[in-house]
Protein backbone atom coordinates (compact mmCIF):
# COMPACT_ATOMS: atom_id res chain seq x y z
CA UNK A 1 0.00 0.00 0.00
CA UNK A 2 2.40 3.06 1.37
CA UNK A 3 6.20 2.73 -0.20
CA UNK A 4 8.25 3.36 3.05
CA UNK A 5 10.49 6.46 2.23
CA UNK A 6 14.25 6.08 3.87
CA UNK A 7 14.26 9.08 6.60
CA UNK A 8 18.61 9.13 6.01
CA UNK A 9 18.63 10.94 2.59
CA UNK A 10 22.22 12.48 1.22
CA UNK A 11 20.70 15.55 -1.01
CA UNK A 12 24.46 15.78 -2.27
CA UNK A 13 24.20 12.44 -3.48
CA UNK A 14 20.57 12.89 -4.88
CA UNK A 15 21.68 15.55 -6.69
CA UNK A 16 25.05 13.49 -8.21
CA UNK A 17 22.26 11.37 -9.03
CA UNK A 18 19.44 13.79 -10.85
CA UNK A 19 22.73 15.49 -13.05
CA UNK A 20 23.68 11.66 -14.52
CA UNK A 21 20.09 11.25 -15.38
CA UNK A 22 20.33 14.54 -16.80
CA UNK A 23 23.67 13.64 -18.67
CA UNK A 24 23.00 10.70 -19.45
CA UNK A 25 19.64 10.94 -21.12
CA UNK A 26 20.86 14.39 -22.68
CA UNK A 27 18.16 16.31 -21.17
CA UNK A 28 19.33 19.53 -21.42
CA UNK A 29 19.97 19.12 -25.19
CA UNK A 30 16.46 17.88 -25.86
CA UNK A 31 15.07 20.25 -23.95
CA UNK A 32 16.39 22.55 -26.44
CA UNK A 33 16.16 20.32 -29.75
CA UNK A 34 12.66 19.71 -29.00
CA UNK A 35 11.72 23.43 -29.71
CA UNK A 36 13.58 24.30 -32.48
CA UNK A 37 10.37 24.85 -34.58
CA UNK A 38 8.59 27.42 -31.88
CA UNK A 39 9.39 30.94 -31.31
CA UNK A 40 13.04 32.15 -30.22
CA UNK A 41 13.83 33.08 -26.65
CA UNK A 42 17.03 35.13 -26.57
CA UNK A 43 19.00 35.51 -23.40
CA UNK A 44 22.12 38.20 -23.66
CA UNK A 45 23.94 36.70 -20.74
CA UNK A 46 27.52 38.56 -19.51
CA UNK A 47 30.24 36.05 -19.67
CA UNK A 48 32.50 35.59 -16.45
CA UNK A 49 36.34 35.68 -16.53
CA UNK A 50 37.92 32.24 -16.03
CA UNK A 51 41.00 33.86 -14.88
CA UNK A 52 39.68 33.46 -11.47
CA UNK A 53 37.45 30.92 -9.77
CA UNK A 54 33.83 31.14 -9.04
CA UNK A 55 32.78 32.65 -6.37
CA UNK A 56 29.40 32.80 -4.34
CA UNK A 57 28.59 36.22 -6.37
CA UNK A 58 28.51 34.24 -10.13
CA UNK A 59 26.70 30.84 -7.83
CA UNK A 60 23.73 33.13 -6.85
CA UNK A 61 23.97 34.95 -10.87
CA UNK A 62 23.91 32.12 -12.41
CA UNK A 63 21.26 30.41 -10.94
CA UNK A 64 18.99 33.17 -11.44
CA UNK A 65 19.98 33.22 -15.01
CA UNK A 66 19.33 29.48 -15.12
CA UNK A 67 15.76 29.96 -13.81
CA UNK A 68 14.87 32.62 -16.53
CA UNK A 69 15.87 30.62 -19.33
CA UNK A 70 14.18 27.27 -18.43
CA UNK A 71 11.24 29.23 -17.44
CA UNK A 72 10.94 30.32 -21.20
CA UNK A 73 11.49 27.02 -21.79
CA UNK A 74 8.74 25.90 -19.98
CA UNK A 75 6.82 28.41 -21.99
CA UNK A 76 7.03 26.75 -25.08
CA UNK A 77 9.94 29.02 -26.53
CA UNK A 78 12.96 27.48 -28.11
CA UNK A 79 16.32 29.18 -26.12
CA UNK A 80 19.48 28.27 -27.07
CA UNK A 81 22.13 28.95 -24.64
CA UNK A 82 25.50 28.67 -25.26
CA UNK A 83 28.48 29.49 -23.00
CA UNK A 84 31.22 31.86 -23.23
CA UNK A 85 34.45 33.48 -21.36
CA UNK A 86 35.29 37.15 -20.68
CA UNK A 87 39.00 37.49 -21.81
CA UNK A 88 39.92 41.25 -22.39
CA UNK A 89 40.41 44.25 -20.19
CA UNK A 90 41.40 45.86 -17.14
CA UNK A 91 40.70 42.45 -14.74
CA UNK A 92 42.24 39.98 -16.63
CA UNK A 93 46.12 42.87 -16.93
CA UNK A 94 45.19 43.25 -13.31
CA UNK A 95 45.88 39.82 -12.33
CA UNK A 96 48.74 39.66 -14.55
CA UNK A 97 50.40 42.72 -13.03
CA UNK A 98 50.00 41.28 -9.80
CA UNK A 99 51.42 38.01 -10.82
CA UNK A 100 54.96 39.49 -12.35
CA UNK A 101 54.99 42.29 -9.89
CA UNK A 102 54.61 45.27 -11.93
CA UNK A 103 53.18 47.82 -10.68
CA UNK A 104 52.85 50.43 -13.37
CA UNK A 105 52.38 51.26 -16.92
CA UNK A 106 56.41 51.79 -17.31
CA UNK A 107 56.89 48.36 -15.91
CA UNK A 108 54.78 46.36 -18.36
CA UNK A 109 56.35 48.50 -21.25
CA UNK A 110 59.50 47.20 -19.74
CA UNK A 111 58.46 43.70 -19.69
CA UNK A 112 57.32 43.90 -23.16
CA UNK A 113 53.48 44.16 -24.54
CA UNK A 114 54.17 40.94 -26.47
CA UNK A 115 55.01 39.13 -23.37
CA UNK A 116 52.57 40.82 -21.11
CA UNK A 117 50.04 39.90 -23.55
CA UNK A 118 50.83 36.49 -24.57
CA UNK A 119 50.69 36.23 -20.22
CA UNK A 120 47.07 37.35 -20.17
CA UNK A 121 46.24 35.10 -23.32
CA UNK A 122 47.56 32.23 -21.22
CA UNK A 123 45.75 33.21 -18.03
CA UNK A 124 42.00 33.70 -19.49
CA UNK A 125 41.61 29.76 -19.51
CA UNK A 126 43.07 28.97 -16.32
CA UNK A 127 40.24 27.63 -14.96
CA UNK A 128 37.21 26.91 -17.08
CA UNK A 129 37.62 23.69 -15.90
CA UNK A 130 36.65 24.43 -12.64
CA UNK A 131 34.09 26.57 -14.07
CA UNK A 132 32.58 24.55 -16.00
CA UNK A 133 32.65 21.95 -13.01
CA UNK A 134 30.86 24.42 -10.74
CA UNK A 135 27.99 25.18 -13.07
CA UNK A 136 27.29 21.92 -14.30
CA UNK A 137 26.71 20.76 -10.65
CA UNK A 138 24.25 24.24 -9.44
CA UNK A 139 22.67 22.89 -12.88
CA UNK A 140 23.02 25.54 -14.74
CA UNK A 141 21.87 24.19 -18.56
CA UNK A 142 23.93 25.76 -20.85
CA UNK A 143 26.22 24.33 -23.59
CA UNK A 144 29.60 23.98 -23.21
CA UNK A 145 30.67 22.15 -26.46
CA UNK A 146 30.31 24.91 -28.29
CA UNK A 147 31.75 28.21 -25.52
CA UNK A 148 32.88 31.29 -27.04
CA UNK A 149 35.46 33.65 -26.26
CA UNK A 150 35.82 37.24 -26.59
CA UNK A 151 39.30 37.30 -27.68
CA UNK A 152 38.25 35.03 -30.89
CA UNK A 153 38.30 36.85 -34.06
CA UNK A 154 34.74 36.35 -34.72
CA UNK A 155 33.83 38.17 -31.68
CA UNK A 156 35.91 40.95 -32.43
CA UNK A 157 34.68 41.36 -35.29
CA UNK A 158 31.31 41.79 -34.07
CA UNK A 159 32.43 44.46 -31.78
CA UNK A 160 34.26 45.84 -35.13
CA UNK A 161 30.69 45.60 -36.76
CA UNK A 162 28.68 47.28 -34.01
CA UNK A 163 31.23 50.13 -33.89
CA UNK A 164 31.00 50.68 -37.69
CA UNK A 165 27.12 50.76 -36.97
CA UNK A 166 27.49 53.61 -34.13
CA UNK A 167 30.65 55.35 -36.52
CA UNK A 168 28.09 55.39 -39.46
CA UNK A 169 25.42 57.18 -37.43
CA UNK A 170 27.94 59.97 -36.53
CA UNK A 171 27.58 59.19 -33.11
CA UNK A 172 31.78 58.94 -32.07
CA UNK A 173 33.78 61.54 -31.82
CA UNK A 174 37.18 62.15 -30.38
CA UNK A 175 37.47 64.81 -27.96
CA UNK A 176 39.73 66.80 -25.07
CA UNK A 177 37.37 66.08 -22.23
CA UNK A 178 37.86 66.55 -18.28
CA UNK A 179 37.09 62.75 -16.99
CA UNK A 180 38.41 60.18 -14.31
CA UNK A 181 41.58 58.65 -14.72
CA UNK A 182 43.10 55.73 -12.74
CA UNK A 183 46.76 56.99 -12.46
CA UNK A 184 48.03 53.60 -11.24
CA UNK A 185 45.93 51.86 -14.58
CA UNK A 186 46.91 55.47 -16.37
CA UNK A 187 43.81 54.92 -18.04
CA UNK A 188 40.52 57.09 -18.03
CA UNK A 189 37.18 54.90 -16.59
CA UNK A 190 33.82 55.40 -17.88
CA UNK A 191 31.58 57.20 -15.87
CA UNK A 192 29.78 53.72 -14.97
CA UNK A 193 33.66 52.86 -13.49
CA UNK A 194 34.00 55.59 -11.55
CA UNK A 195 30.38 55.23 -10.07
CA UNK A 196 31.60 52.19 -8.30
CA UNK A 197 33.90 52.96 -6.32
CA UNK A 198 33.17 56.54 -4.49
CA UNK A 199 34.43 55.83 -0.62
CA UNK A 200 33.98 58.85 2.25
CA UNK A 201 37.83 60.13 2.95
CA UNK A 202 39.65 62.68 4.70
CA UNK A 203 41.20 65.44 2.43
CA UNK A 204 43.38 68.47 2.60
CA UNK A 205 41.89 71.79 1.83
CA UNK A 206 43.02 74.79 2.16
CA UNK A 207 42.03 78.73 1.06
CA UNK A 208 44.26 80.76 -0.77
CA UNK A 209 45.80 84.04 -2.02
CA UNK A 210 45.56 85.62 -4.72
CA UNK A 211 47.29 89.02 -4.86
CA UNK A 212 44.95 91.58 -7.22
CA UNK A 213 47.13 93.00 -9.90
CA UNK A 214 47.31 96.55 -10.86
CA UNK A 215 44.96 96.43 -13.36
CA UNK A 216 42.19 94.74 -10.91
CA UNK A 217 43.42 97.17 -8.38
CA UNK A 218 42.40 99.85 -10.58
CA UNK A 219 38.85 98.36 -11.39
CA UNK A 220 38.15 98.71 -7.90
CA UNK A 221 39.63 101.97 -7.17
CA UNK A 222 41.89 100.67 -4.57
CA UNK A 223 45.38 101.43 -6.61
CA UNK A 224 48.42 100.66 -4.33
CA UNK A 225 46.82 98.53 -2.10
CA UNK A 226 46.76 94.76 -1.54
CA UNK A 227 44.42 92.93 -2.05
CA UNK A 228 44.03 89.35 -2.13
CA UNK A 229 40.85 86.85 -3.40
CA UNK A 230 40.24 84.32 -1.54
CA UNK A 231 39.54 80.90 -2.84
CA UNK A 232 39.25 77.79 -1.32
CA UNK A 233 39.89 73.97 -2.46
CA UNK A 234 40.00 70.54 -1.88
CA UNK A 235 42.84 69.76 -3.78
CA UNK A 236 45.83 72.16 -3.27
CA UNK A 237 47.28 69.50 -6.04
CA UNK A 238 46.04 71.22 -8.63
CA UNK A 239 47.05 74.91 -7.80
CA UNK A 240 50.18 74.96 -10.37
CA UNK A 241 47.33 74.19 -13.12
CA UNK A 242 45.88 77.40 -11.69
CA UNK A 243 44.75 80.02 -14.66
CA UNK A 244 42.04 81.77 -13.65
CA UNK A 245 39.37 82.87 -10.71
CA UNK A 246 35.61 82.36 -10.83
CA UNK A 247 33.02 84.81 -9.77
CA UNK A 248 29.52 83.85 -9.02
CA UNK A 249 27.44 86.27 -11.16
CA UNK A 250 24.81 86.95 -8.88
CA UNK A 251 26.81 86.72 -5.68
CA UNK A 252 27.21 89.32 -3.43
CA UNK A 253 31.29 90.53 -2.87
CA UNK A 254 32.81 92.63 -0.12
CA UNK A 255 36.37 93.85 0.76
CA UNK A 256 37.06 93.04 4.16
CA UNK A 257 40.12 93.16 6.69
CA UNK A 258 41.03 89.98 8.34
CA UNK A 259 43.33 87.67 9.45
CA UNK A 260 44.63 85.01 8.01
CA UNK A 261 46.24 81.74 9.48
CA UNK A 262 49.58 83.55 11.03
CA UNK A 263 47.65 86.17 12.47
CA UNK A 264 48.74 88.92 9.71
CA UNK A 265 46.19 91.11 8.98
CA UNK A 266 44.90 91.99 5.63
CA UNK A 267 42.33 92.98 2.93
CA UNK A 268 40.67 90.11 1.30
CA UNK A 269 37.72 89.74 -1.46
CA UNK A 270 35.02 87.17 -0.45
CA UNK A 271 31.70 86.53 -0.79
CA UNK A 272 29.36 88.52 2.43
CA UNK A 273 27.39 85.10 2.44
CA UNK A 274 30.28 83.16 3.45
CA UNK A 275 32.01 85.85 5.80
CA UNK A 276 31.80 84.15 8.71
CA UNK A 277 33.00 80.53 7.70
CA UNK A 278 35.82 81.72 6.64
CA UNK A 279 36.99 84.58 8.59
CA UNK A 280 35.15 83.84 12.12
CA UNK A 281 32.57 85.70 13.78
CA UNK A 282 33.03 89.09 14.45
CA UNK A 283 36.81 88.52 13.38
CA UNK A 284 37.08 91.62 10.32
CA UNK A 285 35.87 94.58 9.36
CA UNK A 286 33.71 94.92 6.11
CA UNK A 287 35.50 97.61 3.80
CA UNK A 288 32.67 97.80 1.04
CA UNK A 289 31.04 95.65 -1.36
CA UNK A 290 32.91 94.78 -4.58
CA UNK A 291 31.12 94.65 -7.91
CA UNK A 292 32.71 91.33 -9.56
CA UNK A 293 31.80 92.56 -13.08
CA UNK A 294 34.38 95.33 -13.17
CA UNK A 295 36.79 92.85 -11.93
CA UNK A 296 36.27 90.18 -15.23
CA UNK A 297 39.22 90.17 -17.54
CA UNK A 298 41.50 92.03 -15.15
CA UNK A 299 44.62 89.94 -13.21
CA UNK A 300 45.74 88.48 -10.07
CA UNK A 301 49.68 87.07 -9.50
CA UNK A 302 49.95 83.65 -9.90
CA UNK A 303 50.85 81.25 -6.46
CA UNK A 304 53.61 79.35 -8.38
CA UNK A 305 55.45 81.38 -11.47
CA UNK A 306 56.41 77.95 -12.63
CA UNK A 307 54.49 79.06 -16.06
CA UNK A 308 55.49 83.20 -16.36
CA UNK A 309 57.90 82.51 -19.05
CA UNK A 310 56.54 79.38 -20.69
CA UNK A 311 54.60 81.09 -23.55
CA UNK A 312 51.77 79.39 -22.46
CA UNK A 313 48.62 79.71 -25.35
CA UNK A 314 45.78 81.68 -23.97
CA UNK A 315 44.64 83.76 -21.09
CA UNK A 316 46.33 83.47 -17.62
CA UNK A 317 45.57 84.49 -14.47
CA UNK A 318 42.38 86.51 -14.69
CA UNK A 319 39.15 87.15 -13.13
CA UNK A 320 35.78 85.36 -15.00
CA UNK A 321 32.09 84.76 -14.23
CA UNK A 322 30.84 81.19 -13.93
CA UNK A 323 27.52 79.85 -13.71
CA UNK A 324 28.27 77.15 -10.99
CA UNK A 325 30.04 79.56 -8.33
CA UNK A 326 27.46 79.04 -5.28
CA UNK A 327 27.54 80.40 -1.68
CA UNK A 328 27.61 76.57 -0.58
CA UNK A 329 30.98 75.96 0.83
CA UNK A 330 34.43 77.43 0.59
CA UNK A 331 34.83 81.33 -0.07
CA UNK A 332 32.47 82.02 -3.11
CA UNK A 333 35.10 82.03 -6.08
CA UNK A 334 36.38 78.73 -7.47
CA UNK A 335 39.99 78.34 -8.25
CA UNK A 336 40.40 77.44 -12.11
CA UNK A 337 42.50 74.92 -13.52
CA UNK A 338 41.49 74.22 -16.72
CA UNK A 339 42.90 70.54 -17.07
CA UNK A 340 41.15 69.15 -13.85
CA UNK A 341 37.56 69.00 -13.74
CA UNK A 342 34.45 69.59 -15.86
CA UNK A 343 33.47 73.33 -14.90
CA UNK A 344 37.18 73.90 -15.27
CA UNK A 345 37.44 72.83 -18.34
CA UNK A 346 34.45 74.12 -19.82
CA UNK A 347 35.08 77.43 -18.88
CA UNK A 348 38.73 77.12 -19.61
CA UNK A 349 37.44 76.27 -23.54
CA UNK A 350 34.95 79.21 -23.50
CA UNK A 351 37.01 81.83 -22.15
CA UNK A 352 39.83 80.71 -23.98
CA UNK A 353 42.45 80.35 -20.92
CA UNK A 354 45.76 78.95 -20.38
CA UNK A 355 45.37 74.92 -20.31
CA UNK A 356 48.11 74.06 -17.99
CA UNK A 357 49.01 70.18 -17.97
CA UNK A 358 51.15 70.46 -15.20
CA UNK A 359 50.37 66.58 -13.82
CA UNK A 360 51.53 63.15 -15.93
CA UNK A 361 48.93 60.55 -16.35
CA UNK A 362 50.55 58.69 -14.00
CA UNK A 363 49.56 60.83 -11.16
CA UNK A 364 53.09 62.47 -10.85
CA UNK A 365 54.41 66.26 -11.20
CA UNK A 366 55.40 67.08 -14.02
CA UNK A 367 59.23 68.58 -14.60
CA UNK A 368 58.01 72.32 -15.00
CA UNK A 369 56.89 71.74 -11.27
CA UNK A 370 60.49 71.79 -10.36
CA UNK A 371 59.38 71.71 -6.54
CA UNK A 372 57.65 68.55 -6.97
CA UNK A 373 58.31 67.31 -9.95
CA UNK A 374 58.02 63.12 -10.08
CA UNK A 375 56.12 63.33 -6.97
CA UNK A 376 52.60 61.45 -6.80
CA UNK A 377 49.88 64.40 -6.11
CA UNK A 378 47.72 63.11 -3.89
CA UNK A 379 49.49 63.04 -0.92
CA UNK A 380 51.26 66.33 -1.13
CA UNK A 381 48.51 68.72 -0.64
CA UNK A 382 49.98 68.92 2.71
CA UNK A 383 53.42 70.18 1.07
CA UNK A 384 51.87 72.20 -1.44
CA UNK A 385 50.00 73.93 1.31
CA UNK A 386 52.58 74.53 3.48
CA UNK A 387 54.83 75.44 0.47
CA UNK A 388 52.67 78.47 0.01
CA UNK A 389 52.57 79.52 3.53
CA UNK A 390 56.12 79.76 3.37
CA UNK A 391 55.12 82.28 0.49
CA UNK A 392 52.49 84.42 2.77
CA UNK A 393 49.62 82.77 0.56
CA UNK A 394 48.10 80.27 2.71
CA UNK A 395 45.09 81.81 4.44
CA UNK A 396 44.17 78.86 6.59
CA UNK A 397 44.23 74.74 6.39
CA UNK A 398 41.45 71.86 7.27
CA UNK A 399 41.08 68.81 7.27
CA UNK A 400 37.77 67.98 4.68
CA UNK A 401 35.83 65.00 4.66
CA UNK A 402 34.22 64.13 1.24
CA UNK A 403 33.39 61.44 -1.02
CA UNK A 404 36.05 60.61 -3.27
CA UNK A 405 36.18 57.89 -6.56
CA UNK A 406 39.05 55.31 -6.10
CA UNK A 407 39.56 53.17 -8.99
CA UNK A 408 36.99 50.00 -8.82
CA UNK A 409 39.72 47.93 -9.54
CA UNK A 410 43.05 49.07 -7.83
CA UNK A 411 41.64 51.02 -4.97
CA UNK A 412 43.71 54.28 -6.32
CA UNK A 413 42.38 57.41 -5.42
CA UNK A 414 41.49 58.60 -9.31
CA UNK A 415 42.23 62.38 -10.90
CA UNK A 416 39.67 64.34 -12.76
CA UNK A 417 42.12 64.67 -15.76
CA UNK A 418 41.18 66.05 -18.92
CA UNK A 419 42.64 63.91 -21.96
CA UNK A 420 41.76 62.61 -25.26
CA UNK A 421 39.87 59.72 -25.84
CA UNK A 422 37.12 58.56 -28.61
CA UNK A 423 33.17 59.33 -26.97
CA UNK A 424 30.09 57.67 -27.92
CA UNK A 425 27.70 60.50 -28.11
CA UNK A 426 24.93 59.03 -25.62
CA UNK A 427 23.36 62.50 -24.95
CA UNK A 428 22.51 62.81 -28.66
CA UNK A 429 20.34 59.38 -28.49
CA UNK A 430 19.38 59.81 -24.23
CA UNK A 431 15.62 60.70 -25.04
CA UNK A 432 15.35 57.53 -27.25
CA UNK A 433 16.91 55.39 -24.53
CA UNK A 434 14.36 57.04 -21.88
CA UNK A 435 11.81 56.27 -24.19
CA UNK A 436 12.61 52.50 -24.79
CA UNK A 437 13.31 52.26 -20.72
CA UNK A 438 9.23 53.07 -20.35
CA UNK A 439 8.82 49.63 -22.51
CA UNK A 440 10.88 47.42 -20.67
CA UNK A 441 9.59 45.07 -17.85
CA UNK A 442 11.61 45.65 -15.35
CA UNK A 443 12.33 43.16 -11.98
CA UNK A 444 11.85 44.54 -9.35
CA UNK A 445 9.77 47.50 -10.51
CA UNK A 446 11.36 50.64 -9.13
CA UNK A 447 14.76 50.01 -10.77
CA UNK A 448 12.95 51.75 -14.16
CA UNK A 449 11.91 54.92 -12.54
CA UNK A 450 15.22 54.65 -10.61
CA UNK A 451 18.46 53.39 -10.44
CA UNK A 452 18.79 53.00 -13.97
CA UNK A 453 16.03 55.33 -14.77
CA UNK A 454 18.11 57.97 -12.80
CA UNK A 455 21.42 56.33 -14.14
CA UNK A 456 20.25 57.09 -18.15
CA UNK A 457 18.81 60.77 -17.43
CA UNK A 458 22.36 61.97 -16.22
CA UNK A 459 23.54 59.67 -18.62
CA UNK A 460 26.99 61.46 -20.69
CA UNK A 461 28.90 60.65 -23.58
CA UNK A 462 30.78 57.92 -22.76
CA UNK A 463 34.66 57.84 -22.78
CA UNK A 464 35.54 54.65 -24.55
CA UNK A 465 39.45 54.74 -25.32
CA UNK A 466 41.63 53.19 -23.12
CA UNK A 467 45.28 53.51 -22.93
CA UNK A 468 45.81 50.06 -22.00
CA UNK A 469 47.29 46.58 -23.64
CA UNK A 470 44.94 43.36 -23.70
CA UNK A 471 41.83 44.28 -25.32
CA UNK A 472 39.43 44.56 -28.47
CA UNK A 473 41.58 47.44 -30.56
CA UNK A 474 39.42 49.46 -32.72
CA UNK A 475 41.00 50.53 -35.69
CA UNK A 476 40.56 54.31 -35.87
CA UNK A 477 43.16 56.26 -36.78
CA UNK A 478 44.11 59.77 -36.61
CA UNK A 479 46.04 62.35 -38.64
CA UNK A 480 48.07 65.22 -37.00
CA UNK A 481 45.16 67.61 -37.86
CA UNK A 482 42.66 65.51 -35.61
CA UNK A 483 40.67 63.70 -38.60
CA UNK A 484 39.86 60.04 -37.73
CA UNK A 485 39.31 57.44 -40.38
CA UNK A 486 37.86 54.35 -38.98
CA UNK A 487 39.68 51.17 -40.86
ZN1 LIG B 1 43.35 51.47 -11.20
Amino acid sequence: MFKKVDTKQSFPQMEEEVLKYWNENKIFEESVDHRKKAKKYVFFDGPPFANGLPHYGHILANVLKDSVTRYWTMKGFYVPRTNGWDCHGLPVEYEIEKELNLSARKDILNYGVENFNSKCRESVFRYTKEWEGTLKRIGRWVDFSDSYATLDNTYMETIWWIFKQIWDKKLVYSGFKSMHICPRCETPLSNFEVSQGYKDVTDLSGTFKFKLRDDALKAIKAEGEDVFVLAWTTTPWTLPGNTALAFGKSVQYVKVRGKDVDGNEQVYILAEALLESVLGKDNYVVLGKIDQKKLVGKHYEPLFDYYLDKNVEGELYSIQLGDFVTTEDGTGVVHIAPMFGEDDYNIGKEKGLGMIQHVKMDGTFTEDVKDFAGKFVKGQDLNVALFLHEKGLLFSKQNFKHSYPHCWRCDTPLLNYSTRSLFIEVTKIKDKMLKNNKKIHWQPEHIQEGRFGKWLEGARDWAISRNRFWGCAIPVLECDFGKQIFL
